[in-house]
Order: structure tokens, then C-alpha cells, then sequence
């Protein structure tokens, strides 16, 4: 037998089915499976993908057979539709399209009506009793044909649409304005006039016969593969041109024919809220266009229950067996002639991220799904639209439209924010004591910064990537930040800023959506997420919201799978417990530098920096001793038993100093030492690259008595705790080693300190000291760094920074060229770049475990948090990741994601 190259569809019977799409298409596929399922589907065939490999592997020639294949299916099609192709009593009507594998939207041809000519439009009239939607149709086919079939359509702006200049000539001439007030007769004259503007331009009459309209449709939609716009598609979304095309003919619905008769489209559940119930709409007496047009204005599919329950009770059963059948949320066309109703097509339907997650989590628990599925068909980073606040679409699509969108940076800190602009932290933090919301505006962040960073709703920097100050400051308190919006001119003498040819000043309200990263003129209102009200603000009871029910679940199913555990960077007891509420199972950071900055600390941060001997360093760190020991105590009570990993200070000495000539002077008179000796001390510290300066453990090695009073007050704080009866996990990390030799000066000075703390307290504590790897030095040799540490944590901002030698603070400048430019893939500060820094961080690894077969592992750079980069960390056996508190669940989704991938592909 010859090789099946057509596949019939109708009568509840199709050749074809749902996994056959690589020979039908999707849309091939989909229309047989609904037949299969007893849906009712307008009969009709497909021309499989195979032909169109031929056409284009055979100069332009169909297979062999090929013609007596489709003329059986369109007997068959006749058979069932009880009506014939080139009838003029009786007319079968068809609609030929395009169906690749995957969609291809607007990107191929589509043919409708096809089968019209001067006999069969009359048997159209008979058959729907309204000459004027005829000889409508009969003139839209021929246009149709023109720019399809013979390739009229204009293909520039200044390109004149043949078809289109007749009927503007045609509306002239009878002084309407729009198409609608044409009448029949004219209609008529236009089928002429179009017929005459085909000719005239192609040089081809436009034919009579069905059957050559049909192998011209056919021809035009094999060719329309290989056009531009597709070419381009494919090539911007990876689709082989090998796969070809399908054509689907299929008998043409009419929902135009009368009050009984209508149109739509509909998703079987909400695809905004995920909620369970038909979402749609529709229009009665109306062809599918007339619903896109927006001519009319359809009504919502509820309407339907009331005024034809019959077709709506059909209809809601076809939607449950589809989504059985397909076991996902299905969006689908439909028509409705005379009463009875015909599928058009079903595919899955997209949806918001709110919906993915509350969908998924509805069809476990209606035993449709299991809970791997589920866990595999959402995405963690969707998280966010549960978690955070986020403004109304609608508002913001209004804003946006209105000509409001300023710029956009970078989505640093994910939600939605809105405020009055200020421009320096000491405005934010007194604004906010008079009850006002404030978005603080800064060129770019630094540690003095942090307390109005806290007081405000929304941060915006001009400078800055991912894991600059702002960044990540922001993300571990929670705030919704955009940075590195290079287009913002910022001018703090005049408080304001420019951007765009808009002139923002302090006071003014903007909006940020730090999920995408724009920032809007103007106050936009962002609705508070229910998952925070249940579980932070306890103002709404888990029962009562769906969100939270939703989101318990998705997390608790990833818990079952994972194995990866999940920390946070936390440096304050209040981020640490919501960073536990959020699932955490202990402390993978804490940046003891950000303790600094509380109370008044800084003071005595000061004193130390600008003392010149060991001596005076030491007298001010006694003043800094008791307050950081209540800042460990304030975490190991709150931590309850988990690890605690705390590093000593990392970040260069310059940092704690005011940089104003003003307030060098205050600082002067305040700890006693002269102006000039203090702006000596300044000049000393500055540095030409910070970065590569005297910081880390560097800091420690040199001075080790700072090093000595901050394990002081971590172990103090232990012991304390322990008295308590709370156990106690210190783990001491020390920072941005690069010589194994490093790592033993400082642990020498954590073992002694130790020691005379346990004597002191009468009870002893067990700890960890570890390191950052963070310099692809100690990643290299990680073999001679684990003989000393205990644990590793990837402090891969820094190994990022260290390994593309790319300033993390100054990579804005260029790295969103090379990422527009394909230069690199995606930014390496968001994401792990797994071909390089990944591959120290699984040597390290390795290395590690060589020489210490229990050396714990893990990762606290930004990319903790990052959804690829957390599968990454599964993949190269790391034992846990952490990350800012509001990324923990979206880490132990993507460590259950990667832990279920690995169990697919084994
Ligand atoms: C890192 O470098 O990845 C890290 C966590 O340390 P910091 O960001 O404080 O330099
Ligand atoms: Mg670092």
C-alpha cells in the first residue's frame, strides 16, 4: 500500500492522534484527538509534515499519490458534512492552514472559505439566508486568495493593497465610512472589481474551480513555510526547518447564521487566577474574527449557561474531557451553528504565574496530575507573583500606555513599590516617621546607606549589577529594588533626576516593578500577597486564603523530593525567622560588617579604623565586643539549633568612613583625634581596586585582634545561648582566602580564642571554622584549603568576579551588551556560568572531599537563590545552598526540580 500521507478526521472517527505530532502537527494532532474523544469537530483532513520535506527535498513536486489521497479524504468530508465541494445548491466550504510541531503564531498562511465561486455563493445564500454575509465572505476570499495563493500582499507600509484600494474607491463612491455600511449589491460589484485587481496584478485569472482553489492553498501554505517572517521565527526560536509543516483542510462552521449561531473562545480554567471554572467568551451571530476585532463586545461565557444551557452543558463536559485527556488547562475555539456546537481547536493554555502554581496544585488533588508533575511544571521564579506584592495588570498596562514608563534596570529585587522619590537615606528614614511611603534614589548604594534602605518601599540605583551593594542588600531585607538603571541622571544638588526627557524631583511618586524591572512615573497601587498576610502579618488565617493553601503545598511536595538543603543570609534575628517561616534550615551568611552599621556602632567601627596601634585598636574593639555578642545571641536564639555561619569582616576599612569633608570633621571632634590626622588616616586606607585590596581575611591576617573579638563574641554568644538551653551550631567562616596558609593564620586565632572563651563560660561549644571560596586560587587548591577548613561555602559573587576578572560593581557598564549580543548567554552574576566558575566549584568540591571525605559544602552567593544555578548546585553534589530570605522557597523548588530531573534522566 502507498505510503499514508493524508490522515482523515470526522464522525468521531481520525486516522491520526494527540502523540503523532511530528507527522500532523500540533494542531493536526490535536483536531484528530478531539475526534477520537467524541468531540465534535468539523470534519476534515491533514497533509502530513512528510509531504512538505518532499516538496522542498523534490524541487517543488508532491509524492506520488498524493492527489487520489486527498480527493478520498474530501469525499469522506463531504460524506459527513452532507454537503459538496463546488455544489451550488448544497456547498462544502473549507478552510485550509498551517500547523507546525510547535505553534508558530501569525508567522504561516491561513485560507477560509475556500470552495466559494459565482454558483457555489448563491447555494451560500440558500444555505444561510443572508446574501449580504455571502457575497462578504465570497469577496474576503478572493482578496484572501490574492495575498496568500498569489502573493499580492503588500510587503512594506508604502506598498499599496491592491484589494484594499478597490474597496476604499467602492466606500468613496457610495460616501460611507465603513465596510459594514456596504450593502449586498455592492458587495457583489467588489467580487468583480477584486476579481479584476487579481488579474490585473498577477497576471492569473482568479479560478473558478474548488479544486484548483484547493491545490493553490495547499501549494501556498507548504511555500509559506520557507517565507521570511517563518524563517526568521525559526531561527530565533531553534525549530529545524527539517520538521516542516502540516495543511489542515477542514469544513468551514458558520456561526453567523442567525441568533442560534455564534463564535468564541475559552479557557477551561481562569488563566489569571488559575481558578476552576470556564473563563471565556463569545459572540452570537458572529465569525471568529468578529470576537478579535473587538468590533462588538462579546459576552462572558456564564451568559451562555443562561441562554443556550443545553450547548453550555455540552460544553462544559468536552471541557473536562479534555483537560482528562490532556491533564492540563486547555484553551480552546469553538462555534456555534444553528444550535449546534463544533471544536475548532484545543491546545495548552498559557497563564500567569499565580495560575501555573494554583492549577498544578488543583489537578493533584483532582487526581489528574501527580505531584512530580506538578512540581515540574511550574516555575520557581513564579514564585515571586505569591510572595510578593504585585501591581494590578491592568493598572500598570494603563500606566504604561499613558506614556508613563520611564526606564528600566535591572529586576534586582523582585515586587512592586511605590513612593515619593528621596534622594539620600537620613531623607527615607525621617520621610517614613511622617507616614510616607519613599523610594530612595541613589547612584548607587554603600553600607552607610542600609538604614534608609529599610525605611524605604523601593530602592532605584543608575549603577550597579546583580550582586552590587543595593542588590543584594535588598534582596535579603525583602525590598523591591531596580538597579543599575543606567539611564537615570541623577543630580543630588538639585534633587532630581532625568531620564528620557522626564524630570523626576524629590517628592515626586514613582513606581517600581522590581520584577521586571521598570520604573513608572506616577503611583500605581501594589496588592499585598496573601502567602506574606498568612504567613508573616498573620492577618489572614491559612483557611482562608487559596494562595496560601497553594503555596503550602507546592512547597511541602518539593521537601519530599529534594535533597539539597536550603539556608539563608540573614544578619538580623527578624530577617532570620522570616527566612525560617520561609522554610530555612539555617544560616549559610551572615556578613558581620552589616552589624556595623546598627545602634551606634559605627562609632566605635570608627575609633578602631582610625587608631594606630594595636593598642588603641584594641581598647575600640572592647566597646564593639558586647554589642556584637548580642547580635550573635539575638541569632542563635532565633536560629533554635540550626547552623549558624557567621564570617569575619570583609569588606575594605575605608568603607566605615565618611567621605564629606563635613562629616570627616564631626568624626574628628567626636573621637577626639585631629582633622588633619583623620583625613591622613583616610588618604592611607583609599585604594586603587578595593575589590583586589586589603580586605578579607587579608583584614584579619594583618590586624588578627579583629578577627580575635568577633569570634569572641560569636563564641560568647554560643555559650550564653547554650546556658539557655537552645543548642547552638556556630560555624566561623573566614573570607576571600586564596592560600591555605591564610586560612591557617586566622584559624590559629579561632582555636586560641576559643579556648579561653569555653575556660571563661565553664562549658563548651561545638563549632566550625570553614572558609569562602571565592578566589579561583582556593578553588584550585582546594585539596591543601580543606586541610584546614572544615566546610567550604562558594561565595560565587566574588569567584565570578574573579574569575571573568569583571568588577561586579562596574560590569553595568558592558554586560548587558554582551548579554544583548550573545557575547555571553546570560549575566554570570544572576546565574552561574557553569562552563567556567562552575567547573572550580566542582574541582573544589571534589578536591575537597579528597582530602576531607565529610567537608561540608555549600554555596552563599547570590546564585543561591537563582532557580538554574540551585540545579547546578544539586547536580555537583553541594550539600546545601543559601540565599536572601525571600528566595528560600524558591530554592527548595528548583532543589526538588533538580533532584527529579536527575531521577528522569537516570
Ligand atoms: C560572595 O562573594 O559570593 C559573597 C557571598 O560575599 P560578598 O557578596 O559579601 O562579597
Ligand atoms: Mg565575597
Amino acid at each position: 500500500m502507498a505510503k499514508q500521507y493524508v490522515f482523515y478526521f470526522g464522525d468521531g472517527k481520525a486516522d491520526g492522534r494527540a502523540d503523532m505530532k511530528n507527522l500532523l502537527g500540533g494542531k493536526g494532532a490535536n483536531l484528530a484527538e478531539m475526534t477520537n474523544l467524541g468531540i465534535p469537530v468539523p470534519a476534515g483532513f491533514t497533509i502530513s509534515t512528510e509531504v512538505c520535506t518532499h516538496y522542498y527535498e523534490n524541487n517543488l513536486n508532491y509524492p506520488e499519490g498524493l492527489t487520489d489521497q486527498v480527493n478520498n479524504a474530501l469525499a469522506k468530508v463531504e460524506e459527513s458534512m452532507d454537503a459538496k465541494f463546488g455544489d451550488k445548491e448544497n456547498p462544502l466550504l473549507v478552510s485550509v492552514r498551517s500547523g507546525a510541531r510547535v505553534s508558530m503564531p501569525g508567522m504561516m498562511d491561513t485560507v477560509l472559505n475556500l470552495g466559494l465561486n459565482d454558483e457555489t455563493v448563491k447555494g451560500l445564500v440558500k444555505k444561510t439566508g443572508d446574501e449580504r454575509f455571502a457575497y462578504d465572505s465570497y469577496r474576503r476570499f478572493v482578496a484572501m486568495y490574492g495575498d496568500v495563493v498569489l502573493g499580492l500582499r503588500p510587503e512594506t507600509e508604502d506598498d499599496v493593497d491592491p484589494f484594499e484600494e478597490v474597496l476604499e474607491a467602492k466606500k468613496r463612491d457610495r460616501g460611507v465610512q465603513l465596510d459594514t455600511e456596504l450593502t449586498a449589491d455592492d458587495l457583489k460589484e467588489l467580487v468583480a472589481e477584486y476579481k479584476e485587481a487579481l488579474r490585473k496584478h498577477s497576471g492569473e485569472s482568479f479560478p473558478e474551480d474548488p479544486r484548483d482553489q484547493l491545490w493553490g492553498a495547499i501549494g501556498a501554505v507548504f511555500g509559506s513555510w520557507n517565507n521570511e517572517r517563518a524563517k526568521v521565527y525559526r531561527q530565533l526560536n531553534k525549530i529545524p526547518e527539517s520538521w516542516g509543516t502540516a495543511v489542515n483542510v477542514q469544513s468551514m462552521v458558520f456561526g453567523n447564521m442567525g441568533e442560534d449561531s455564534g463564535t468564541g473562545v475559552a479557557f477551561t480554567r481562569d488563566p489569571a487566577t488559575g481558578d476552576k471554572s470556564i473563563y471565556g467568551e463569545y459572540l452570537l451571530n458572529a465569525q471568529g474574527e468578529d470576537v478579535v476585532a473587538g468590533v462588538r463586545t462579546p459576552q462572558k461565557i456564564d451568559q451562555l449557561e443562561k441562554s443556550m444551557p443545553d450547548v453550555y452543558k455540552q460544553f462544559q463536559e468536552i471541557c473536562e474531557k479534555l483537560e482528562k485527556r490532556y491533564r492540563d488547562m486547555q484553551d480552546m475555539e469553538f462555534t456555534i451553528q444553528q444550535g449546534k456546537l463544533w471544536m475548532l481547536q484545543t491546545r495548552t493554555g498559557k497563564r500567569t504565574g499565580f495560575a501555573a502554581f494554583r492549577i498544578a496544585v488543583d489537578l493533584v488533588e483532582e487526581g489528574i496530575i501527580s505531584k512530580e508533575e506538578a512540581l515540574m511544571r511550574v516555575e520557581p521564579n513564579q514564585l515571586n507573583q505569591l510572595l510578593r506584592p504585585i501591581f494590578d495588570p491592568a493598572q500598570k498596562r494603563k500606566a504604561v500606555q499613558g506614556g508613563r514608563l520611564l526606564t528600566k534596570g535591572l529586576n534586582a529585587g523582585p515586587g512592586a513599590a511605590t513612593g515619593k522619590v528621596v534622594f539620600n537615606a537620613p531623607d527615607a528614614v525621617e520621610w517614613t516617621k511622617r507616614d510616607e511611603k519613599v523610594i530612595l534614589v541613589r547612584i548607587e548604594t554603600s553600607p552607610e546607606d542600609i538604614k534608609g534602605m529599610d525605611a524605604a518601599d523601593g530602592i532605584l540605583t543608575a549603577r550597579g549589577g546583580m550582586t552590587s551593594h543595593a542588590a543584594l542588600v535588598a534582596r535579603q531585607m525583602g525590598k523591591v529594588c531596580v538597579a543599575g538603571a543606567g539611564e537615570l541622571q541623577i543630580d543630588y544638588r538639585k534633587r532630581q533626576f532625568e531620564v528620557n526627557g522626564h524630570v523626576v524631583k524629590e517628592g515626586d511618586w514613582i513606581s517600581l516593578d522590581g520584577i521586571t524591572g521598570e520604573v513608572l512615573e506616577g503611583e500605581i497601587d501594589p496588592h499585598p500577597s496573601e502567602v506574606l498576610q498568612v504567613l508573616i502579618d498573620k492577618t489572614m488565617s491559612p483557611e482562608e486564603s487559596k494562595a496560601y493553601h497553594t503555596y503550602d503545598r507546592i512547597l511541602a511536595w518539593a521537601d519530599e523530593f529534594r535533597r539539597l538543603r536550603v539556608r539563608t543570609n540573614a544578619d538580623q534575628p527578624d530577617q532570620a525567622s522570616k527566612a525560617l517561616t520561609f522554610g530555612a534550615q539555617g544560616i549559610g551568611l551572615c556578613r558581620t560588617e552589616h552589624m556595623f552599621f546598627g545602634g551606634n556602632r559605627i562609632q566605635a567601627v570608627r575609633e578602631m579604623i582610625v587608631a594606630d596601634t594595636k593598642q588603641g585598636r584594641e581598647k575600640a574593639l572592647a566597646k564593639l565586643l558586647p554589642m556584637q555578642r548580642e547580635d550573635f545571641i539575638g541569632l542563635f536564639r532565633v536560629m533554635d539549633g540550626y547552623p549558624v555561619t557567621i564570617r569575619t569582616l570583609d569588606p575594605p576599612l575605608h568603607e566605615f568612613l565618611p567621605h564629606e569633608e563635613e562629616a570627616l570633621k564631626q568624626l574628628a571632634e567626636s573621637i577626639g583625634v585631629s582633622f588633619e590626622k583623620l583625613k591622613n588616616r583616610l588618604s592611607a586606607l583609599q585604594e586603587f581596586n578595593p575589590m583586589l585590596g586589603h580586605r578579607g581575611c587579608r583584614l584579619g591576617v594583618v590586624f588578627p585582634e579583629i578577627t580575635a573579638m568577633q569570634v569572641q563574641a560569636i563564641l560568647e554568644a554560643a555559650c550564653t545561648v547554650k546556658k539557655e538551653g537552645i543548642d547552638v551550631q556556630p560555624e566561623i567562616m573566614i573570607p576571600l582566602v586564596s592560600h591555605v596558609n591564610e586560612l591557617r593564620a586566622q584559624e590559629k586565632v579561632v582555636r586560641e580564642v576559643a579556648k579561653d572563651v569555653f575556660k571563661k563560660y565553664d562549658v563548651e561549644v561545638e563549632y566550625l571554622v570553614g572558609t569562602m571560596i571565592e578566589i579561583p586560587r582556593a578553588a584550585i587548591t582546594a585539596d591543601e584549603v580543606a586541610q584546614v577548613a572544615e566546610f567550604f561555602s562558594f561565595g560565587t559573587n566574588d569567584l565570578t568576579q574573579t574569575t571573568f576578572g569583571m568588577s561586579r560593581d562596574d560590569s553595568g557598564m558592558f554586560l548587558p551588551f554582551y548579554v544583548e549580543n550573545k557575547i555571553l548567554q546570560g549575566d554570570p552574576f544572576q546565574s552561574v556560568d557553569q562552563q567556567g566558575v562552575g567547573k572550580l566549584m566542582e574541582w573544589g568540591t571534589e578536591q575537597g572531599r579528597k582530602t576531607r571525605s565529610d567537608l561540608k559544602v555549600g554555596i552563599c552567593g547570590e546564585h543561591g537563590g537563582d532557580p538554574d544555578s540551585v540545579e547546578f548546585c544539586h547536580q555537583i553534589n553541594l550539600d546545601y545552598v543559601s540565599c536572601s530570605p525571600f528566595r528560600v522557597p524558591i530554592a527548595r523548588l528548583a532543589a526538588a526540580q533538580g533532584a527529579l530531573r536527575e531521577k528522569q534522566t537516570n
